[in-house]
Parts: C-alpha cells; sequence; structure tokens
C-alpha cells in the first residue's frame, strides 16, 4: 500500500553545485495493506523528514512514493485530489496542541473534518463523532471541552480521532505517544492496536522508542543519518540486532 523509492530530502540547496544538508538520503521500503512499520533511529536521523514528505507535507528532492497505487512525488492540484489523498494517509505529530484549535470543541474539530471530507448529514456527522469518540477513548462530556481543558492523553487521542475521521487507509504517528507518561502511552497503544484490528489501517509508526516499537509494530527500518541502516522482523531486529548502531539504540534501552 505504500512503496517508497529512493527518496532523498536535501535542505538549503540554491543552485545545482551549492551543498546542502542530507535529512534523508535514498531511502526505499514498503509495507502491505494492514501492516505496521516502525521507523526508529535518535533524533535528527531524518525520521520526522520522511514521515513530512509521506504525507505531503515536504517535497522530495528526488525519489518516488505511491500510495494506494497513486504517485505521491508531485503536490496534489486540485481540492478533490487533496481530499483523496487525506482519506488515504493521515499523520498525528507528537504535540497535537499545536495543531488543535484552542477554540474548538473536540466535536467541532472532528465535525470539520467529517464535513470537509464526507458526505454524511449533520445527524449522521453527530453518530459518527461520538463513534471516533468511541474508538480512541473519549467520553461525550470530554468532546465537549477545548483542548485547553484535556489532558496530554486526551488531546492525544482527539489528535487520533481527528485524522481517524478522514477515513484513511494509512496513518502516520510520528512520536505520536512520546510525550506521555508511561501508563497512558500504554493506553494510547492499546487503543491504537484495536483500532488496527479493527479497522484494518496500515500504520508507520515513527519512535526513538524501541519499547513502543516492539508493542505495535510488525517490521521495523532503522535510520541513521538520513539512511536505513537495518530492517527486518521487528522482532529480530530487536533480540539480534545486526548492526552496530541498532545495538547501541537497544542497549540505551533502560
Ligand atoms: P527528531 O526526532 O529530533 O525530530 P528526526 O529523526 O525526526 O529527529 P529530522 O527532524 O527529520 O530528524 O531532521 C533530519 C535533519 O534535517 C536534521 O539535521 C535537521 O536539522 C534537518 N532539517 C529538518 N527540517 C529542516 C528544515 N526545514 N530546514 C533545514 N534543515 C532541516
Amino acid at each position: 500500500i505504500v512503496v517508497v523509492r529512493d527518496l532523498t530530502k536535501v535542505f538549503g540547496r540554491r543552485g545545482r553545485k551549492a551543498q546542502g544538508l542530507v535529512a534523508v538520503s535514498s531511502v526505499s521500503f514498503s509495507v502491505q495493506a494492514g501492516g505496521a512499520l516502525g521507523i526508529v533511529g535518535e533524533s535528527g536521523s531524518g525520521k520526522t523528514t520522511l514521515s513530512r514528505m509521506l504525507v505531503g507535507l515536504e517535497r522530495p528532492t528526488s525519489g518516488s512514493i505511491t500510495i494506494c497505487d497513486q504517485d505521491r512525488s508531485k503536490p496534489a492540484r486540485s481540492l478533490a485530489a487533496q481530499r483523496e489523498r487525506a482519506r488515504q494517509i493521515q499523520i498525528v505529530f507528537q504535540d497535537p496542541y499545536t495543531s488543535l484549535d484552542r477554540r474548538q470543541t473536540g466535536a467541532d474539530c472532528l465535525a470539520e473534518v467529517l464535513r470537509l471530507h464526507s458526505d454524511l448529514t449533520a445527524t449522521q456527522r453527530d453518530h459518527r463523532i461520538h463513534e471516533l469518540g468511541d474508538q480512541v477513548g473519549l467520553s461525550k462530556a470530554t468532546l465537549a471541552s477545548r483542548p485547553a481543558a484535556l489532558s496530554g492523553g486526551q488531546r492525544q487521542r482527539l489528535a487520533i480521532a481527528r485524522a481517524l475521521a478522514a477515513s484513511p487507509q494509512v496513518l502516520v504517528l510520528d512520536e505520536a505517544v512520546s510525550a506521555l507518561d508511561v501508563s497512558v502511552q500504554a493506553q494510547v497503544l492499546n487503543r491504537l492496536a484495536d483500532i488496527r484490528e479493527e479497522l484494518g489501517i496500515t500504520y508507520l509508526f515513527v519512535s526513538h522508542d524501541l519499547a513502543v516499537i516492539q508493542q505495535i509494530t510488525d517490521d521495523v527500518i532503522v535510520m541513521r543519518h538520513g539512511g536505513i541502516v537495518e530492517r527486518g522482523s521487528t522482532k529480530d531486529v530487536l533480540t539480534e540486532p545486526q548492526h552496530e548502531y541498532t545495538k547501541l539504540l537497544r542497549d540505551s534501552v533502560p
């Protein structure tokens, strides 16, 4: 469902000869529908740049991205094409507070996405909002609150519900549970595992945290300096890492 070939992003290169900062370097991987791929690496290894390219927030310098059999390397021109892309892939970032509208209640926020991405009537939208609330574990009362009144875990659940409201086939979770306390993290991870099973969504799970990666992914790629240094099933890579860098990452887990 996701095929990435030789994806490269160079920042700050002006003109053919100038050198820039290579954030992502010739990265290739693919994920099957319903799969969960972990993308690990320490800070600065290019994980966020890669996820931003996947959802179209950053334009690749070279290489190709195919999602649901469609070429994503070029920006979508029409509104219809943008909508279609939104139904293919959505992203959840580490800190949803910056992207949630402070004046909107959770329910308003979800209603806005549903108006944009579905043809549901007002009554059907209300029904869907509570269904999304159930999926991520947010009550009706919580959905009636504004982001300032929510805990970190509740905000992150709302951000996940907002992404799910577009009914995406692929969900990119970029350090989506990293800012949460361990117990809240476990609750959100459990929800995500249930959602994956229920809806058959494909996950791309970006994290520096190997414990989290171990819980939620089937396969993993390990990134360093923008490139992939190791890949395989999560179990194999974490129990018997082949690359020195992966060993270091694993051994740094308390
Ligand atoms: P972190 O977990 O800290 O976010 P990361 O693995 O996600 O790290 P990226 O954020 O993708 O790494 O950054 C990779 C490299 O690209 C870094 O050296 C970063 O400074 C650089 N970089 C990222 N975004 C930009 C930008 N918009 N302009 C210039 N350089 C950038």
